[in-house]
């Protein structure tokens, strides 16, 4: 029987983030700073050749789901050719990416020809002017339109990510429904968590996904979907009247963390057990001394076996890792 990774809690884990570049060009406030940002030497970011053999030996342990992520993985160089890379990995049966939507319209056909089924798009507003105090950019129209171009080569709904955060998008949340109810989107409300570089993250400035789903249904009745055995983080609401689906990734108000199936490799690879780790697993330094497939799968077993039981976001001991979102791989 083939090997599969458990971690000390029972939990399987079958889901790697594979964050492709600490890059990006846009500067979200709940992620990077406006200016300043230390970015990873080259030298140190993980060559496509190093990416795929981590896949490789992490697929041997039964990870059978990826997510390409970053920073923005469309700014990668050659990205696409990464993707055709990663697609020839045995026992990769999910390939997913999450992107900015950016540089879409571009690079869609491209992906898709490498072998990119499913992308998430994130897109907190869709007011120019709040896109531009959230991202820092004035790009709101490009990324609508890679969103567009989206429809025609992946899987649909395109899920899109919205962070939620109070005094910036509470107003929008009917026009995000609209757009779930009209366009083959399924939008899924991410709630604001403390990975920001300012660390300027305020609880009131979570808007829980409780209160969006009472917003919205009171206006469009929506109903739980029940999906039998499903461990992805978004519950999922959709509207009674058959049209459109709602996801709410509750991390904060309601942690999903008993049946997270994850773990995340940085750019410079690093293995991290958690979004909100306080240590994590070089992989890069012992594989550039020639360590062996062997080698490499003992040290993310290790590392599995020290997986984290949940965040500690509600508790009052709660550090923020020093890693910004940007540089974990959301
Ligand atoms: N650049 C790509 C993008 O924005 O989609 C991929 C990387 S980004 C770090 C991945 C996801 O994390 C995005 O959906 C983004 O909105 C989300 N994110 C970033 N910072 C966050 C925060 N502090 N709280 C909640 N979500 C956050
Ligand atoms: Fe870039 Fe994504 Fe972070 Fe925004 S959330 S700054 S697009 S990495």
């Amino acid at each position: 029987m083939s090997y599969q990774l458990i971690d000390s809690y029972g939990r399987t884990i079958n889901n790697l983030r594979v964050s492709v570049t600490d890059q990006c060009n846009f500067r979200c406030i709940y992620c990077m700073p406006a200016e300043g940002m230390v970015f990873v030497p080259r030298e140190e970011i993980l060559t496509f050749e190093e990416i795929t053999r981590l896949v490789h030996i992490a697929s041997g342990l039964g990870i059978s789901k990826i997510r390409l992520t970053g920073g923005e993985p469309t700014v990668r160089k050659d990205f696409p050719l990464l993707v055709r890379m990663l697609a020839g990995v045995p026992g990769i049966r999910d390939m997913a990416m999450t992107t900015n939507g950016f540089l879409l319209k571009k690079m869609a056909r491209d992906l898709r020809e490498a072998g990119l089924k499913r992308v998430n798009v994130s897109l907190d507003t869709l007011n120019p002017e709040t896109f531009k105090q959230l991202t820092r950019r004035d790009y709101l129209s490009q990324v609508l339109e890679g969103l567009e171009e989206a429809e025609h080569y992946f899987r649909l709904p395109i899920k899109v990510n919205a962070v939620a955060i109070r005094g910036y998008t509470d107003d929008e949340l009917l026009d995000f429904a609209l757009l779930a109810r009209t366009k083959p989107y399924q939008i899924r409300f991410i709630e604001y968590m403390p990975l920001d570089a300012d660390h300027r993250w305020s609880r009131d400035q979570v808007l829980t996904g409780r209160e969006i789903i009472e917003r919205i249904n009171a206006v469009w009745p929506l109903e739980p979907v029940r999906r039998n055995g499903s461990r992805e983080p978004a519950d999922l609401f959709r509207f009674v009247d058959g049209t459109g689906e709602i996801g709410l990734i509750a991390s904060v108000s309601e942690p999903f963390c008993g049946s997270c199936n994850r773990i995340r490799l940085t750019a410079d690879g690093k293995l991290r057990t958690c979004l909100f780790s306080l240590w994590e697993t070089d992989l890069k330094t012992p594989m550039r001394m020639g360590v062996t497939d062997d080698d490499l799968a003992e040290m993310i077993i290790s590392a599995v076996a020290r997986k984290e039981p949940g965040h500690l976001i509600n508790d009052p001991s709660f550090v923020q890792p020093e890693r910004t979102m940007s540089a974990i791989g959301g």
